[in-house]
């Protein structure tokens, strides 16, 4: 999927796109906080490593196939 994308599901408007993009790396940090990483931010800079949530649109929007185990897959910080 290319091209803008907006948030369509209700259930994940805290989040917004990134809660469905295979773009994201969900980082939990002991605390129990939890944070949307967006791996574009690595190869181009428009887009924040840390998006302000919820993201309602977004260019980069590219959902997340149904298959566990990849992108998207969650991390640990120490923060
Ligand atoms: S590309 Fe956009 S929707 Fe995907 S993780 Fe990055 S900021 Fe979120």
């Amino acid at each position: 999927m290319s091209g803008e994308a907006k948030l369509q599901a209700d259930g994940e408007t805290a989040v917004g796109l990134c809660a469905a993009c295979q773009h994201v790396r969900v980082v939990r940090s002991n605390r129990g906080s939890v944070f949307y990483q967006c791996l574009r931010s690595f190869n181009d800079g428009a887009y924040p490593a840390y998006p302000r949530l919820p993201v309602s649109l977004c260019k980069g929007f590219e959902h997340r196939p149904s298959k566990p185990g990849l992108k998207g897959d969650s991390g640990d910080c120490n923060d």
